[in-house]
């Protein structure tokens, strides 16, 4: 069923530089970095983004928020760190399984 690019590094059958995992989330190192930083949180369960959320999903959305500090910690980003999640097209989303950004470790730019 699934061509989904980010099940396909979950599932191990494409490579990545893996930070952490646990039964909910695998985290790794964006491939293309626009930080010093930068990290994509990323649900074992396929969801394409915000706009599929569902109740279902709380735990674990709860569960990756609370990671994001402990991740930006390990990476050593003690002064602070940015998170983003992109949503559809129009929300400048490539890859359409939702996840998390991290960045940080360097002068990002304002909005
Ligand atoms: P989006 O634009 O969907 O919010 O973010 C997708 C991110 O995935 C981009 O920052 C892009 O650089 C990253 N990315 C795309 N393909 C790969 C890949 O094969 N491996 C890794 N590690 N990151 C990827
Ligand atoms: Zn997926």
């Amino acid at each position: 069923m699934n061509d989904c690019l980010f099940c396909k590094i979950i599932a191990g059958k494409l490579p990545s530089d893996r930070v952490y995992e646990d039964e909910q989330v695998v985290v790794f190192k964006d491939i293309h970095p626009k930080a010093p930083v930068h990290l994509l949180v990323v649900p074992r369960v396929h969801f394409a983004s915000l706009n599929e959320l569902a109740p279902e999903h709380d735990a674990l959305m709860a569960h990756m928020l609370h990671l994001l500090p402990q991740l930006a910690r390990q990476q050593g980003l003690d002064n602070g760190f940015r998170t983003i999640i992109n949503t559809g097209p129009g929300g400048g989303q490539e890859v359409p399984h939702l996840h998390i950004h991290i960045l940080g470790g360097g002068r990002l730019p304002g909005f």
